[in-house]
C-alpha cells in the first residue's frame, strides 16, 4: 500500500518546539502563561485586531460567543446552512434554534437576499434573530459587506466563523474582523495548528475581557472560589500555544502554498468543461484556498465526484465530499430552513481534494494521475 495522502495535514515550521521548550523549561504547564498571552498579541497584530482571546477550540469560541450576546433558552439563532457542524451545534448548547440560510452561487457563502428574507420572515412570526453566524468556508471570504449591511439595519449582531479562512481577506480587511466577533480554529487539519486550539477576535474590548473571565470559570474578584455566573474551562494551554506562535511565523508561506496548490489543480482541470471551482469571485476577495474545491456537472462529464472519490480511496488519497449542509442532518431536519437549492446541489456535486501545504511533488503526481486518468483519458 503506498503511503497516504491526507487531505490536509499539519506542517510545521522550524519554531514550535523552541517556544513549547520554553514552556517546559519555565514550568509552564497550564492553561494561561506567557506564549497564551504572546501568541494574542501576535494574532492580533496578524489580523489587525484589537483584541483576541486563544482559546481550547473554535467550538467554544462560538459557543462563548453566543454567551456573550445574551443567546439564551428560545432564542433564535441564524446561521449558513452550508458549513460544518461545530458552527451550528453551540446554538443548541444554549437551548436557541439555528435558523439555516442557502448559499449563494458566487463565493459558495450565506446568500445575502436570503438573509433578508430570513429576517424580515422571522421578525413577522415575532421572533427576532439574536445573532448571526456567518461562514467563510474552505478559506473563501462571504459577501460580507452586504451581509453586514442587512444585519446593521435590524440590528443583529454577526459573528463570523473564520476557523478555515485563517488569513484570508476581503477588501483587503482579515476575514473574521468585521463583525462583532468573529473565531478561529487551530484544528489539526487547519491552515496551522496548536493541535487543537481556536480564539476568539474582536475589535470590541469588553467582549474579550468577558470571554476570558468567561473561559476560565467566572471566577468574580475575591480571594475565595466565588461565582455569580456560570463559567467554562475553555481557555488555551500555554504549551500549545508554543505551536501556534511557531505557526503563525510560516502563516504566510503556507497561504503562498494552498494558492499555488490551488493553482496547479486549475491548470490539470481547468479546461475541461463542466469542472468548476470554488473562485473568488473578484479581486476584492483572497481566499486563503484552505482546501481546493471542485463540482463536477453530471451533464458534461462522465465520472462523477463518487466515483473520483472512490478512486483517490483506491491510491490512498484522502479526499473529502463537500460539508453536508445542516439542514439535511438529521439532528436538524425540523430546523427551518431558507432555501434556493444552492448548497444541496454543491453538495451533491462537489469534491474537497488533497490540499496539504506539504505534499511533495511525488505525491502531487500520484494525484494528478488519478485526475487525469478518471477525467481526462475516460472522457
Ligand atoms: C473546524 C471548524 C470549526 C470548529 O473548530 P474546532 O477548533 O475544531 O472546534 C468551526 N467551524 C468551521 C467552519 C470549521 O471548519
Amino acid at each position: 500500500m503506498k503511503d497516504k495522502i491526507w487531505l490536509s495535514s499539519p506542517h510545521m515550521g522550524e519554531s514550535e518546539q523552541r517556544y513549547i521548550k520554553e514552556a517546559f523549561d519555565s514550568n509552564w504547564i497550564a492553561p494561561l502563561g506567557p506564549n497564551v498571552t504572546a501568541f494574542e498579541k501576535e494574532l492580533s497584530q496578524y489580523l489587525n485586531v484589537d483584541n483576541v482571546a486563544a482559546l481550547s477550540s473554535g467550538t467554544a469560541a462560538i459557543h462563548l460567543a453566543l454567551v456573550i450576546l445574551g443567546v439564551r433558552i428560545g432564542d433564535e439563532v441564524i446561521s449558513s446552512s452550508f458549513t460544518f457542524s461545530a458552527t451550528v451545534n453551540p446554538i443548541v448548547y444554549q437551548g436557541a434554534t439555528p435558523v439555516l440560510i442557502d448559499s449563494e452561487e458566487d463565493s459558495w457563502n450565506m446568500s445575502p437576499e436570503l438573509l433578508e428574507e430570513a429576517i424580515i420572515d422571522r421578525v413577522s412570526k415575532g421572533k427576532k434573530p439574536k445573532a448571526i453566524i456567518i461562514v467563510h468556508l474552505y478559506g473563501m471570504p462571504a459577501k460580507i459587506d452586504k451581509l453586514l449591511d442587512i444585519a446593521n439595519k435590524f440590528k443583529i449582531p454577526v459573528i463570523e466563523d473564520a476557523a478555515e479562512a485563517l488569513g484570508s481577506k476581503y477588501k483587503g480587511k482579515a476575514c473574521g474582523s468585521f463583525g462583532a466577533m468573529g473565531i478561529l480554529s487551530f484544528n489539526g487539519n487547519k491552515i496551522i495548528t496548536t493541535s487543537g486550539g481556536g480564539a476568539l477576535i474582536s475589535n470590541n474590548a469588553g467582549y474579550i475581557k468577558k470571554t476570558k473571565f468567561l473561559s476560565t470559570q467566572a471566577r468574580d474578584n475575591a480571594p475565595h472560589y466565588q461565582h455569580s455566573q456560570i463559567g467554562y474551562n475553555y481557555r488555551m494551554s500555554n504549551v500549545l500555544a508554543g505551536i501556534g506562535r511557531g505557526q503563525l511565523e510560516v502563516i504566510e508561506e503556507r497561504i503562498k502554498r494552498r494558492r499555488e496548490i490551488n493553482q496547479w489543480y486549475r491548470e490539470i482541470l481547468g479546461n475541461i468543461p463542466g469542472i468548476s471551482f470554488q473562485t473568488e469571485p473578484t479581486n476584492q476577495f483572497f481566499s486563503n484556498y484552505w482546501l481546493t474545491t471542485i463540482t463536477i456537472d453530471p451533464n458534461l462529464v462522465k465520472t462523477d465526484c463518487e466515483t473520483l472519490y472512490l478512486a483517490f480511496k483506491n491510491e490512498n488519497i484522502e479526499a473529502r465530499p463537500l460539508w453536508k449542509p445542516m439542514h439535511l442532518q438529521p439532528i436538524f431536519k425540523n430546523t427551518p430552513y431558507y432555501k434556493n437549492g444552492i448548497c444541496e446541489n454543491l453538495f451533491n456535486n462537489g469534491l474537497c481534494l488533497p490540499s496539504g501545504s506539504n505534499m511533495t511533488i511525488d505525491e502531487m503526481s500520484r494525484i494528478k494521475n488519478v485526475l487525469e486518468w478518471e477525467l481526462l483519458d475516460r472522457r
